[in-house]
């Protein structure tokens, strides 16, 4: 039994609510607003195993910030589901009294074959990342010749395995798959499954963004609004990342993800792992906190206690609002933070 948390805040008193936690660098796609081939080839080096964060490092960090108030714990990658076994992680994280929500973060393509093991495993939820339902523009976004029916299966399985309605997550990039934002909207009407749209974002130099290839969430909202009239929906909870909308037919929910037309710090509760044990206390932070060399140091779980408190009561991260005032400078972001 986990003893009762402790709340800690930040300097700008913002509490630590969610944990990302990115289980390994690596991806069967090469979507290329993400890890295109230029920048993800054959030369690209990886991560080496020995210097990943096993599961069991995992499962102290997350014991650790969840008894300084995380409630929320994802999954996220690269792909999570390359990483082999997941699901014991899943069941040792699963465990853990004080998460409200185990969710993951997915492409899809191997679902099919897991999402039985992880929901036997204690999986809460998915989110799965699909941005357009027809193959020519699916396969060229990932790059990899993958099909959107192989995705839906997945998402199918997930379902069928008790871990439905699924949220989808979509990046819409102007000229690529715009006509995507009323194909999906219309594909997951009624079906109890959220589809959120995610602004396309930048992720340092690799992705070659382009503020002119950014469709703005309020564009996207008009664009379904126009077919299916909507309403606005309140936050469920501080911190929450989505803008939420309803459809006036009852057909269910949208969300979008503006953050860049409209950048959010004041209420970001979220901290991100890296596959090799890095804390980052915001997605644009450029540098994390080591903690995987402090576990393998011997630290105690006092020990780790004691630094995710420090840490956390230093952070006074508002990144991509200061950005914004420097209008319109081009924010970088790490994108397992997304998922949600
Ligand atoms: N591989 C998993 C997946 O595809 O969902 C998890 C990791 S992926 C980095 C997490 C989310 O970040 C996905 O929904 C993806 O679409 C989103 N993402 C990646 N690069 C992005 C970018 N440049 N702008 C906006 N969202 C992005």
């Amino acid at each position: 039994m986990q003893p009762a948390p402790i709340t800690v805040l930040d300097t700008l008193r913002r509490p630590l609510r969610d944990l990302r936690v990115s289980v390994t660098d690596r991806c069967n796609f090469r979507c290329g607003y993400c890890m295109p081939k230029e920048a993800f080839g054959p030369d690209h080096a990886f991560l080496a195993r020995p210097d990943v964060l096993q599961f069991d490092e995992i499962e102290r960090i997350v014991r650790a910030a969840v008894s300084m108030g995380v409630r929320k714990v994802r999954l996220t990658g690269g792909e999570p589901l390359v990483r082999r076994d997941l699901d014991a992680l899943v069941r040792a994280l699963a465990a853990i009294d004080g998460i409200d929500d185990l969710s993951l973060t997915t492409n899809g393509s191997l679902l099919a074959t897991k999402a039985r093991a992880l929901a036997d495993a204690g999986l809460h939820r998915l989110t799965v990342s699909l941005d357009a339902l027809d193959d020519p523009t699916f396969m060229r976004m990932n790059d990899v010749g993958f099909p959107v029916q192989r995705v839906l299966d997945g998402i199918a399985a997930a379902e069928a395995a008790g871990l439905g309605p699924v949220k989808v997550n979509s990046v819409i990039r102007r000229g690529v798959n715009e006509h995507a934002v009323t194909d999906l909207a219309g594909h997951f009407r009624g079906t109890g499954s959220t589809v959120r749209f995610i602004e396309y974002m930048d992720v340092g130099t690799t992705n070659g963004w382009r503020l002119d290839e950014v469709v703005p969430a309020a564009e996207v909202v008009a664009a379904i609004h126009a077919r299916w009239p909507l309403e606005a929906v309140g936050s469920d909870y501080r911190g929450e990342v989505a803008r939420r909308y309803r459809y006036l037919d009852g057909a269910g929910e949208i969300g979008v993800i503006s953050s860049v037309s409209e950048p959010f710090c004041g209420d970001c509760t979220r901290a991100r792992l890296s596959a090799d044990g890095q804390l980052f206390t915001c997605l644009f932070a450029g540098s994390g906190h080591d903690l995987r060399g402090l576990l393998r140091d011997g630290a105690t779980d006092a020990d780790l206690t004691d630094a995710l408190r420090i840490i956390w009561t230093g952070r006074d991260d508002r990144y991509s609002e200061l950005r914004a005032l420097e209008t319109l400078d081009r924010p970088r972001v790490e994108m397992s933070f997304i998922g949600g």
